[in-house]
């Protein structure tokens, strides 16, 4: 895909949702942390609805480490990989507490660094949080990057670098949100909805489904 159809593609989502923000709940760079961290395998709103609970017993790093890994089990059990995830949120709150003041570190090492915490949730939380450009490659992402031709890539790093590249500068920090909305309710996996993605024209995917299955199934 060209620099220019890249910039038509995704100027048309930006100009679909002027104001995107992401799906989880959170209220400071904290409770994002937590959030994306549980997100792993799970649905924003499965996501949302433990965290409503969890959060209104413990909502910073403190406080989280005096609730317990057991206590944090009680709110998340709902979620895939509950266990792990309860001992990973007990970790990173202790080691924010040991090394970074009780506070998030708005810096990519310092964020990988802690227990849970890969290169897409600081990503998240970089972008998110910290207002920087960065692009957090999810399966929706990946599979849009390549599905399009926007940005192809064999691992979701390369997908990662290639949409760094293409989307234009005064884009890059809403971007991500655009492309996760987009490949989670139109560019679907199984289903892309091609009949009404207002990114049609600049995309370069060969198979378009252009009408619903229903009228698919009728022509
Ligand atoms: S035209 Fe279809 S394949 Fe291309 S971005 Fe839109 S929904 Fe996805």
């Amino acid at each position: 895909m060209s620099a220019a159809q890249a910039e038509r593609f995704v100027r048309a989502l930006a100009e679909a949702n002027p104001a995107p923000r992401t799906e989880l709940e959170f209220t400071s760079p904290y409770t994002l942390l937590v959030a994306v961290a549980l997100s792993a395998q799970a649905t924003d709103v499965s996501v949302n609805k433990a965290t409503a609970t969890l959060f209104r017993e413990a909502d910073t790093p403190a406080a989280m480490v005096a609730l317990g890994e057991e206590g944090v089990a009680r709110h998340i059990r709902s979620i895939g990989l509950w266990k792990g995830k309860a001992k990973n949120v007990i970790a990173l709150s202790r080691q924010l507490l040991d090394r970074h003041g009780g506070e998030v570190p708005a810096d990519r090492v310092a964020l990988e660094a802690l227990p849970g915490v890969g290169r897409k949730t600081a990503n998240v939380v970089l972008n998110v949080a910290f207002g920087a450009e960065a692009m957090a490659v999810d399966t929706h992402i990946f599979r849009l990057g390549n599905r399009t031709g926007l940005a192809p890539g064999k691992t979701p790093r390369e997908v990662e670098d290639g949409l760094m590249q293409r989307v234009p500068a005064d884009l890059l920090r809403d971007a991500h949100h655009w492309l996760i909305l987009h490949g989670r309710y139109i560019c679907k996996a199984r289903l892309p909805e091609c009949w009404h993605c207002v990114a049609r024209e600049a995309c370069n995917y060969r198979d378009k489904v252009l009408w619903p299955p229903a009228r698919s199934a009728a022509k």
